[in-house]
């Protein structure tokens, strides 16, 4: 069976931000030539697949084709390797480990811990090997990855967000969220989820791919398009989500503007790299709702994505073709 994009069931979409239907449109195409198109909210500056496939029309991508499409279109790329289970639970627990001792001061050190999007449950597993009192749980579509986790004794709900027994469960003290916000098609409504399932004063901790820097690594804005990623983030567009929800962020770290060496460090250590790490705190809401409205961090935004803006940073810092140069004049470094 073969997946077919064109045919998949689509729908069209409103800004998931703001709720407005005006926008910029960024590219026509994935990065694997599938007909995507990514628009870019003119009120917000939210990024968005407008039209996207339909709910159902992820779940079959997903249960599938999805591992298989991620492997094609990756198979130019040298690191790319198939992990085991086995490996990738290791893998997430030294990440685990080392987000949760460069963010220590910001977490809560004991109560419940959700991590939305566990896998297997790894990064929950490296993040109790830091704070011994948290209560980790886990929410993992997955059958496979959820049963391995339950395996390694880290307690993991298999279903959505949307469908977590909270009322069992109790209020959490930290939810995370780590490489899965692209994923989502209601990201907004999962962060009202988190401030409703988080105690007061409880911390949301995302680490999301920055769709910019995303962009610039790769020269065009076209292969920073996946169409399991209907949401695109940048540090302002989620700022803007985090406090639109009740939030305020009291750690931000960006790596877009860091030189080649701290990558590196971070890369060796377990990091993702091209990524923001924040960390949220929910606060007592404020009694109106505050109309969100960006329109200049939105014009911004879309000059920044352009190829003149973008072309120059990708031939110096990721084509390789600068390399001796970079090297004599050490820029980066
Ligand atoms: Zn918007």
């Amino acid at each position: 069976m073969m997946f077919d994009y064109t045919k998949t069931p689509k729908e069209y979409v409103h800004c998931n931000l703001c709720g407005k239907d005006d926008f910029f449109i960024l590219a026509e195409r994935s990065s694997n030539g599938y007909e995507a198109r990514a628009c870019l909210c003119k009120n917000c500056g939210l990024i968005y697949l407008n039209p996207r496939m339909t709910k159902e029309g992820y779940a079959a991508y997903y249960k599938d084709f999805y591992r298989k499409d991620r492997a094609e279109a990756k198979k130019d790329n040298k690191k790319y390797k198939h992990n085991s289970m086995e490996e990738g639970f290791l893998g997430s627990v030294r990440f685990g480990e080392v987000f949760s001792s460069r963010l220590k001061e910001h977490i809560n050190p004991d109560g419940i811990t959700i991590d939305v999007g566990s896998n297997s449950g790894g990064a929950l597993q490296g993040f109790k090997n830091i704070f011994p009192g948290i209560i980790p749980i886990g929410i993992e579509p997955s059958d496979k990855h959820a049963e391995f986790a339950n395996t390694q004794g880290i307690k993991t709900f298999r279903c959505l967000f949307e469908d977590f027994p909270r009322d069992e469960i109790g209020e959490a003290s930290n939810i995370f969220c780590f490489h899965t916000l692209n994923h989502l098609l209601d990201p907004k409504g999962f962060f009202h989820w988190a401030y409703a399932t988080l105690q007061m004063g409880g911390r949301l901790v995302l680490s999301v791919k920055n769709f910019r820097a995303q962009v610039k690594r790769s020269g065009t804005i076209k292969r920073a398009i996946q169409i399991d990623h209907p949401y695109m983030f940048t540090p302002e567009n989620l700022r803007l989500m985090l406090v639109a929800t009740g939030f305020q962020i009291v750690y931000e770290d960006n790596d877009e503007l860091k030189l080649r060496n701290e990558w590196t460090r971070q890369h060796a250590d377990g990091l993702s790299i091209h990524h923001i790490r924040v960390v949220a705190e929910k606060k007592e809401k404020k009694e109106q709702e505050i109309p969100i409205s960006a329109p200049s961090a939105a014009r911004v935004l879309k000059h920044q994505l352009s190829w003149w803006h973008v072309l120059p940073y990708y031939f110096v810092y990721h084509s390789g073709k600068m390399k001796y140069f970079r090297k004599i004049f050490r820029i980066g470094y």
